[in-house]
Order: C-alpha cells, then structure tokens, then sequence
C-alpha cells in the first residue's frame, strides 16, 4: 500500500539523533527540504519518562516521528544487560508512540531489528516469520522489546487510524557508531582492534567465536534513505525489511576490515565468545518490490567508516570508551 502524503515542511521529531541511525536520518532529512526538524539529546528530554515525553510531545506536536531511540549493543552487552535493554527500550517506545499518537502525528517510522527474527527461520528471512519461533538467546530480551514495538504500531493504526509502520533493518555500521572495545557491534569492534594492532605493530588480532557465522551489513545511510522512502511510499501494517541482500562469514568480514584496516598479522578466533544465531540474511523482496534498493557497497562503505574513525581519533572526538 502507498503512503499517505507526508508534508515535509511540518515538524518532524527525530528521536535518538545522536545516535548511528538517528544521525544518518537527521542527515538525511535536512538534505532532502524537512524544514522543521525536532531534536532532544537525552539529557534534554529522556524518553524513558513518561510525563516528560507527553509534555513535549503536548509542545511540539511533531506531525512526523522517527523513533531511532533506543538502548543498543553488541552481543556482549546484550547478553551482560538483559533487564536494561528490556526495560528501557520497552519504556521508550511506549511512551513515544503513545504520546505521537495522543497528539496528533500523522507519521511515524518504528525501527526494530533483524533480531526480532526466530533464531532457527528459514533464510533468507521473510517478514511472515515473525513470531513462529523460538528467539536467539543473547539478545532476546532486546527482541521481544522491539517486538512489543510492532505490536504497538500495529494496534495503534487499528485503534487510531494512523499512518504508522515498523523497518526492521539488517546488521547497521557507519559513522556515528558505536566502537567500544567490548560492547560493540563486529564490525566497528574490529575496525577498532585491527587499527590499535596496525599502530602497535601486534602480530595477531582475536575475533570472537568461529569466524563461521554470516551476517549482512547495510550502511546507516543507506537505511537513512529508507526510512524515508517508508514513510512515503509504504502505508501497512507488517513490519518490512530493510537490507542488502548479501552476506558473508564473519571470517571474511575480518578479512576484510584488515585489509581496509592495512593490517598484515594473522587473525585468531576466540571460542569461548558467543557465536550468536548462525546467520540472520534478511530477504528484501518487499522493499525491493515497492523501488528501493541499497546502493553502498561493503567495501566502500568499510572505507569511508573506517576514515572516519581515523578522523575522529585524531580529533579526539570519539565517545569515551
Ligand atoms: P549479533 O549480530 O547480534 O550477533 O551481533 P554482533 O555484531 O555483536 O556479532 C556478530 C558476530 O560477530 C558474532 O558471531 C560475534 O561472535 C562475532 N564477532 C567477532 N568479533 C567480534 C567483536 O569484536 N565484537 C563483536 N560484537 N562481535 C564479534
């Protein structure tokens, strides 16, 4: 189903724009004419307080909402964190989409994640397979919060009437990202470790698990452009994928970072680290169908991510770690 038009001069509400997709999507609007873009850091407005949320929303009354607010990490801190990711994700979003809805936001995109998935469907994974199967136990407490998202999407649009969908994107990466030694994601994770053993002239770098689990990477700002193609062109209630297509070992992926990287030394895999669900390749044929595509390779995107990590380190302007 098409969207419903959306118009781009009314305020719309980026939540989390400081963070990976936030950033991208904030990025990303201003570029393409939104004239009225609403931003709170957390410190601002935290969205895990309810009365707080409905005072700005009573406020601002953004007619369109991205909700890219979210607590978020890698397999390590999802695993570590369980009750906080659970619970401040739950509260979030529950008090966004509640609050959009009881003031009048016409639009809002819901962002979830590939994790939402059984761990065992079949791939690559169509949207219909939400909910008939047991979750990935390292992150399933995340997953059944952002499931809760969709399920709210869903009941609001039949309760209220309102033009709101759920993305559910593959693996993320790109500038903004989180590159903490433990707790991020792989990918920033090794661009991380394979420039410290670079500087350092170490002989080897350890990647966690067997190297054999396959993962997709699509670029922040590819799914930037995707979330606003949703919000204009998609109008349904069934969360949708948003994905590249392609995947590859994690064996591979490090190859490759170290080759971005200029890493020479060997690699070595640790497996007393969690392997995580063997692979999660999202099928894109719905957003495929309605005209999107992404259009940065993994290569190309690795290198600019990985210039922007050098730039940002020599500004000194990485988030503490
Ligand atoms: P996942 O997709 O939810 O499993 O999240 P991650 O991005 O954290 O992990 C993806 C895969 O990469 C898992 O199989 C990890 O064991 C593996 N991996 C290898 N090295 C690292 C690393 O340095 N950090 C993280 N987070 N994962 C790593």
């Amino acid at each position: 189903m098409a969207g419903a038009s959306l118009d781009r001069g009314k305020p719309a509400f980026i939540a989390g724009h400081r963070g990976l997709v936030g950033g991208a999507v904030l990025r990303h609007f201003r570029e393409q004419g939104f004239g009225h873009l609403l931003t709170r850091t957390s410190s601002e407005l935290d969205l895990r307080d309810a009365d707080a949320v409905e005072a700005f929303f009573a406020a601002e009354r953004p007619a369109t909402v991205v909700m890219a607010a979210a607590k978020v990490g890698g397999i390590l801190a999802n695993s570590t964190y369980p009750a906080d990711f659970l619970s401040d994700n739950l509260r979030m979003q529950v008090n966004v989409l509640d609050a959009a809805a009881r003031h009048g936001a016409t639009h809002l995109l819901f962002l979830g994640s590939s994790c939402i998935y059984p761990k065992l469907a079949p791939q690559p994974i169509r949207e219909d397979s939400l909910l008939t199967g047991p979750l990935e136990e390292t992150n399933d407490a995340y997953a059944i919060a952002k499931i809760s998202g969709v399920l709210q999407v869903q009941a609001l649009r039949r309760q209220h009437g309102v033009h709101y969908v759920s993305a559910m994107p593959t693996n993320l990466y790109g500038p903004g990202d989180n590159f903490h030694p433990t707790h991020s994601h792989v990918l920033p994770g090794l661009i991380r470790r394979f420039h410290e053993a670079k500087e350092q002239g170490a002989a080897s770098v350890t990647v966690w698990g067997t190297g054999t689990p396959r993962r997709e990477f699509l670029h922040v700002d590819d799914l930037a452009r995707a979330c606003l193609f949703l919000l204009e062109n998609y109008d349904d209630p069934a969360p949708i994928n948003v994905g590249v297509g392609e995947d590859l070992p994690i064996r591979e992926l490090a190859e490759l970072v170290a080759d971005v990287v200029g890493f020479e030394g060997a690699l070595e895999f640790d497996t007393s680290k969690p392997d995580g669900t063997p692979r999660k390749l999202l099928d894109v044929g719905r957003i495929h169908d309605l005209g999107w595509k992404a259009e940065i390779g993994l290569r190309e995107g690795l290198e600019q991510t990985y210039a922007w990590y050098v730039e940002q380190l020599a500004a000194g302007a990485l988030r503490a770690a």
